[in-house]
């Protein structure tokens, strides 16, 4: 409610959305326009009245948007004002004679000074529909108002309203361009803010830039650098002593191959940018393409041991070896596009290490014929690497351990110290080591050694072993001591005639004044005797030094072989309770050097004689075989050990007889088996311990000299 002059109520239903409608058009309290002057004005002369208003109805107050005729007012208070009552109703509201009009007859303007007495006013009616105001028209004395006034004054609020309804969307198109604008300002702010960021940018793109355009400058250089050094590189790859090429994808397209690879294949450069296999033909049976592929597939290098080329240089077609890799080159997720091959021939390695194996064979084969055992000994470690001679040598089986402390071990006390001063003298001077010492096999038996060996060095000059060979010198030692026993021996038998020589001349010679003493002829075959001794012994000697010279020589002739052995006996002659009994199966004519056999036959006499003292018959029997004639001397004596049966045609070896000494050489059977075989036959014995002996020869009937 507000309080008014009409005695009703002057507010519309709609009032509330009717303000808020009022408030969009934003003309309440603003200045005069002319647009709406003109229209009030024009209204006023159409209809001849001195006011007319534009009249916006506010909450509490009409404002006058164009007030013609009334002064400056500019306002007036809604509860008195007539247009506040235009407002109620869409049509035109006029009061012909306000004085006639109950709900004027309190109103100020009715009947204050002002004197109003007509009114007419037309609602403006916004395009939704709601009452905002009214044009209206004033006057100050009775009128009448016809229908076709109504819809002038009707007509005069619509063009207002048009005028209100533009001047509104005029402000909301100004309101929008100012907010255009704002927008405009800000886009413009930010795009000064954008450009001052842009600038420092620039700024740093420029450095950057300036950093970018040297670094361009430095790739270009370094670019030309590379170029250079690819073209170095490639007539390095082309002419390099090693096979290099590069088989591109899984067809192993040849990419790149140089001279090396292609004298290797045997092909010329046509085969780049050809499959391998294609190019190569001869490959399909071998392993490479498979390797190759594996290679391909897997992305694991495969490293090839001395791969067998045949290869013509020169015109010649020479055996080769190569050392060969596949190498897989990747892209950046890892995966294989195409292998580099590079071969590296080793031909000459590969035939020194032939050539070594050929001269270790070699050098093996001496030291088997020589019987020499060879070895390596760690001197940190004491453990010895032994050839299977060398492990013989020391009566070990080759699969049985034999370091330097078992070698140390199985020496025989008496030489223990020496040979490892040796060894540690020869390691200590670097000096080459020799040693000769005696030995037990884990069998017991004793052996004699001879080892030698040289030390070996590190890069720094320090002894790390010591390399040699050993030999089995028991032979050679078993024969010096004989050959040092035949010499006192022999030495002591030349004595034995010679002093009873001496002492039968000494006698001889006192018997000087009395050559009648019946002594003397005694005495004259003594010394005959000991002079026959002297001259065995030393045709013994003398056999033996042409035997060992080469230099026995037979005078042959045919002989009768019956005739030769009564010489014999004859020769031999009655000694002690000995005699012969002479078996002879035939006549025999045989061919030889008969002094030499005679010899043979008066050693094996003389023997029967001195180490069958006991056995009264000696039998000598001749046998004429088909191809041969044997001649055995049988005695009935102790007999011989089987043991020692083999030894007793070497050269100085006696026999030991239970304590008994019995004088000789120990040559009489050697020069009798070197005189037999001379004539091409065989000798040998053939005894029982408590048996006796037969010892027995045979040469060929009819023979060609040898
Ligand atoms: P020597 O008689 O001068 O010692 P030999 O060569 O003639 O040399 O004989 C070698 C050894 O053979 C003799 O030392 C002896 O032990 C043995 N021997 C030879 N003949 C006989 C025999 N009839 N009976 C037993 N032992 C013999």
């Amino acid at each position: 409610m507000i309080e008014n002059s009409f005695n009703k109520n002057i507010l519309p239903d709609n009032e509330a959305d009717r303000l808020q409608a009022l408030e969009h058009y934003k003309i309440t309290d603003t200045p005069s326009e002319k647009s709406f002057d003109s229209i009030c004005r024009l209204a006023a002369k159409t209809f001849g009245v001195p006011i007319s208003l534009l009249s916006i109805v506010d909450a509490e107050s009409v404002f006058f948007k164009s007030n013609i005729g009334m002064g400056t007012k500019k306002k007036a208070y809604r509860g008195d004002s007539l247009c506040a009552l235009a407002i109620l109703d869409d049509q035109v509201t006029v009061f012909e004679d306000a004085l006639k009009e109950p709900c004027l007859l309190t109103n100020p303007n009715v009947v204050g000074d002002f004197g109003l007495r007509f009114y007419a006013g037309a609602p403006l009616i916004t395009h939704d529909g709601y009452l905002i105001g009214s044009l209206c028209i004033i006057d100050k004395q009775k009128r009448t108002f016809s229908q076709k006034d109504r819809m002038i004054l009707e007509g005069f609020a619509e063009i207002a309203m048009d005028q209100i309804e533009l001047r509104r969307s005029s402000i909301e198109t100004i309101e929008k361009l100012a907010g255009a604008q704002i927008n405009i300002k800000n886009a413009v702010n930010e795009l000064a803010a954008v450009n001052s960021k842009l600038e420092l940018k620039n700024e740093e793109l420029k450095t950057v830039n300036n950093k970018l355009q040297k670094s361009f400058d430095l790739t270009k250089t370094l670019n030309s650098d590379l170029e250079i050094s690819e073209q170095r590189l490639k007539s390095f790859i082309s002419k390099a002593p090693i096979a290099f090429g590069i088989l591109k994808g899984e067809n192993m397209i040849i990419e790149l191959a140089n001279d090396m690879i292609l004298k290797i294949w045997g092909k010329t450069s046509s085969v780049i940018g050809v499959p391998l296999v294609e190019a190569m033909p001869e490959l399909k049976d071998q392993p490479y393409p498979k390797l190759l592929e594996n290679v391909y597939k897997s992305g694991e290098t495969f490293i090839g041991d001395t791969a067998y080329v045949k290869m013509e240089s020169d015109g010649v077609m020479r055996d080769c070896y190569f050392d060969f890799v596949y190498e897989p080159l990747k892209d950046h997720q890892n995966k294989t596009f195409a292998i580099i091959v590079i071969a590296n021939e080793v031909t000459e390695r590969i035939s020194n290490k032939l050539e070594l194996e050929e001269l270790n064979r070699q050098f093996e084969i001496a030291l088997h014929a020589g019987q020499l055992g060879s070895y390596n000994l760690n001197i940190k470690t004491g453990e010895m690497t032994c050839s299977e001679i060398c492990k013989s040598n020391y009566g070990r089986l080759a699969n049985e351990k034999f370091d330097f402390a078992d070698l140390i071990e199985c020496i025989e006390p008496e030489f223990k110290d020496m040979v490892a001063e040796k060894v540690s003298e020869s390691i200590a001077n670097k000096t080459q080591y020799n040693a000769e010492y005696l030995i037990k096999w884990p069998d017991g038996s004793l052996h004699w050694m001879s080892a030698s060996g040289l030390p070996g060095c590190d890069a720094e000059g320090n002894v790390t072993n010591m390399i040699g060979v050993t030999v089995d010198i028991t032979k050679r030692k078993n024969y010096e001591v004989q050959k040092d026993d035949f010499l006192s021996i022999a030495s002591h038998e030349l004595k034995t005639p010679i002093t009873s020589l001496k002492a039968t001349v000494q006698l001889l010679s006192k018997l000087k004044s009395n050559p009648e003493h019946p002594i003397i002829p005694k005495l004259i075959d003594q010394a005959d005797k000991s002079t026959d001794k002297l001259s065995t012994l030393v045709d013994d000697l003398l056999n033996m030094h042409r035997i060992s010279e080469g230099k026995l020589k037979l005078e042959e002739s045919h002989f009768d072989l019956a005739t030769m052995i009564e010489n014999c006996c004859n020769e031999v002659g009655m000694t002690g309770n000995h005699y012969f009994k002479i078996i002879s199966d035939g006549v025999a004519t045989a061919y030889g050097d008969e002094q030499k056999l005679e010899q043979v036959v008066l050693n094996f006499i003389n023997n029967a004689i001195k180490y069958a003292p006991q056995s009264d018959e000696i039998v000598i029997s001749i046998e004429c075989e088909t191809d041969n004639f044997k001649i055995s001397v049988t005695d009935q004596g102790e007999g011989i050990d089987p043991a020692i049966q083999p030894k007793l045609f070497d050269r100085y070896f006696r026999a030991s007889h239970d304590g008994r000494k019995y004088s000789g050489l120990g040559l009489g059977l050697y020069i009798s088996s070197e005189i037999v075989t001379r004539h091409g036959g065989e000798i040998g014995v053939i005894s029982k311990v408590g048996e006796g002996s037969t010892f027995w020869f045979s040469i060929p009937a009819k023979k060609e000299l040898l």
